[in-house]
């Protein structure tokens, strides 16, 4: 579910930026890596599946060449932090390259976008890892009773975990 109009991205998009302490790590402004010959633990043909996905589409649309990788990338750090209890976080920055790096309810929503679009065979597949990532992402954070009432919190499961706010006081 995209959290934002795609009018009110590109209005986003025209404005310059304001510098928040801490958005230094944004790295929206670079152009995309090569593609790789693998994604996580994907086979070549799903890749090139979702690497089909993400070319075809306009940009307003939601994804963008790589943005698997790094939605992927996201879970993967999120879920190697230590400690038993994980709190998800939001960036400083809102742009959405650096949601996508840093706030897992969002790398998670732009995961679902990308098995809705793929076709049955590299959806299972992906869906297959996506599994996974789902059990130790349920296992390892809090639910967040309040979230419901905040409207853009009000979609998928992953949107209704706690949050560590005192990483932005
Ligand atoms: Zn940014």
């Amino acid at each position: 579910m995209p959290r934002r109009r795609p009018s009110a991205l590109r209005a986003q998009r025209a404005l310059p930026r304001p510098v928040y302490a801490g958005a230094e790590h944004c790295r929206s402004d670079r152009p995309p890596g090569p593609w790789p010959a693998r994604i996580d633990r994907l086979s070549s043909r799903t890749t090139a599946a979702i690497h089909r996905e993400e070319c075809r589409r306009p940009y307003d649309e939601g994804l963008w060449p790589g943005a698997t990788l790094t939605a992927l990338e996201t879970c993967r750090h999120f879920l190697a932090l230590p400690g038993r209890w994980l709190y998800l976080r939001r960036d400083y920055c809102a742009c959405e390259h650096c949601d996508l790096r840093n706030d897992i309810a969002v790398a998670r929503d732009l995961l679902q976008l990308v098995v809705s679009r793929l076709p049955p065979r590299p959806r299972r597949e992906l869906e297959a890892v996506l599994a996974a990532l789902d059990g130790q992402l349920w296992r390892r954070t809090v639910p967040d009773p309040f979230a419901r009432r905040q409207p853009h919190r009000r979609g998928a499961w992953w949107h209704q975990r706690l949050y560590d706010l005192d990483h932005l006081l």
